[in-house]
């Protein structure tokens, strides 16, 4: 018996219902931008519930405590309102956990009830319930529009909004959005820029907030995380590089109008194809010369891709997931001579189809395309019903269509809930790419070897 025996190869259209969503909430999404500034408490402005919710959804994936504080909403701020709750919070919040600042995010019971944030706030500053010095910023995340990758992006707006600053300094630096992507990936991409010998700050910055090590220390507020002093520093950087349209493009054109601060928008660098755009935007923005040690890693990923392509030509690939990770991870399959069929997204935007379409060069003629709220993975699998694929990539939730249909798969993007070390390894830049290479041949040929009758199981493959 099958998990999703009830899964109908019958596709009807659908306007109001959602099977299994390809997304979750937006808050989700702005309380892991928050965690991403040193010394930052997330505030969820809503029921206890919600907080719950977001904390545990991104502990299960970093394997991490997500430390975060909650409105409490009971019947009574329902009715009349969350001033009160908040005020007492943000009271509470400086006098027992000292944040340096706190990073409010809205939910959908207090978007309904239409809460006014900044006026709240400017209440609690009246009141002398922020400190001296300290701060306090949010962003609106009503959950009923977009997806998690719109609340990080909301937040990630709201940290330009209320701190980044033009001042007489001409410090040379170079912004990076990078999207939502693992600590790992923020790592390899300040690692990146510092081979190029640039200076950089990249906002916001899970690394050493969201994979501490463990030392025997208990850190409320880990090492890591975008400075205060940075993060308001970004209004007098030379460039911005936004990575993602949709989780970084918002942020980055704020700040332009904002500080006028020139923005590049980019695809995330997966794959090669990705990374060389980024990389030789760097290049010729701040106007250097690419060192040897970074062109001899991406000969080396061209080396592996050459290495194996006999095992991944024609192999029919299916994409679920976030719309920056599946742009550039639809480029990357097609340029491992794949073929990706199935793209899906439950995160909304007119741009996905066509920034897939572009990146895929025709070269995928029979490409079927969803985003959106019906852009699920009931749909998903139904197409896989109609017409099989070799390889899911996608987030847990794809396991049981994997299991059910007996299609390897490989674990990519947000959650992963039901693995550990993810988070750890990134899957950017050129050593990304030879890590996500590495994983799919891993994948097509361990089905090989466990399904070849004995007779056909090859030592030397
Ligand atoms: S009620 Fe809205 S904000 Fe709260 S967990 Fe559900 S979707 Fe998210």
């Amino acid at each position: 018996m099958t998990l999703l025996r009830h899964t109908s190869t019958d596709i009807k259209p659908r306007k109001a219902l959602t099977v299994n969503a390809a997304k979750t909430c937006q808050p989700v999404g702005a309380m892991y931008a928050a965690l991403g500034i040193h010394r930052c408490l997330p505030h969820s402005h809503g029921s206890q519930g919600c907080c719950s919710y977001h904390r545990s959804a991104l502990t299960r994936h970093y394997k991490e405590p997500v430390m975060a504080a909650t409105s409490s909403f009971t019947e009574g701020a329902s009715v009349f309102g969350g001033q009160a709750n908040l005020l007492k919070s943000i009271e509470t919040i400086f006098d027992v956990y000292a944040p340096d600042i706190i990073a409010v995010h809205t939910t959908c019971l207090s978007e309904t009830i239409g809460d006014d944030i900044p006026q709240i706030v400017s209440k609690a500053t009246d009141k002398g319930f922020v400190p001296e010095g300290k701060l306090v910023i949010h962003c609106n995340t009503p959950s009923y529009i977009g997806s998690h990758v719109t609340g990080f992006s909301n937040m990630v707006m709201g940290m330009v909004k209320y701190l980044s600053q033009t001042t007489e300094n001409t410090p040379g630096t170079f912004n990076v959005i990078p999207g939502w992507v693992e600590p790992s990936d923020m790592r390899e991409l300040k690692r990146l820029m510092s081979v190029m010998d640039l200076k950089t700050i990249l906002f916001p910055d899970t690394s050493d907030v969201m994979d501490t090590p463990l030392n025997g220390d208990r850190e409320f507020y880990p090492e890591g995380g975008t400075t205060l002093e940075e993060l308001k520093a970004t209004g007098d950087s030379s460039a911005t590089f936004a990575l993602g349209s949709f989780a970084s493009k918002a942020a980055a054109d704020a700040l332009t109008k904002k500080c006028n601060v020139p923005a590049e928008i980019l695809d995330l660098p997966i794959g090669l194809r990705a990374t060389d755009r980024f990389i030789d935007a760097v290049r010729t923005t701040a106007g250097i010369e690419v060192p040897n040690s970074l062109t001899r890693e991406r000969g080396r990923l061209v080396d592996l891709m050459s290495d194996m392509h006999q095992y991944f030509h024609g192999k029919r690939v299916a994409l679920v997931g976030d719309p920056d990770q599946l742009i550039a991870l639809s480029e990357f399959c097609a340029d491992l001579d794949m073929r990706p069929v199935y793209i899906v997204s439950g995160t909304p935007g007119k741009a996905f189809e066509t920034k897939v379409l572009e990146r895929l060069e025709e070269r995928i003629p029979e490409v079927k395309i969803a985003n959106g709220s019906n852009a699920d993975m009931y749909l998903l699998h139904q197409w896989i019903k109609q017409e099989a694929v070799d390889l899911i990539i996608g987030n847990t939730y794809c396991k049981y269509i994997s299991r059910d249909e007996n299609i390897p798969m490989i674990r990519h993007g947000f959650p992963i809930l039901d693995r550990v070390g993810h988070s750890l390894f990134p899957t950017v830049g050129y050593m990304g790419g030879m890590r996500l290479c590495e994983k799919i041949l891993e994948a097509f040929l361990s089905k090989l070897d466990r399904e070849s009758p004995d007779e056909k199981v090859e030592l030397v493959m």
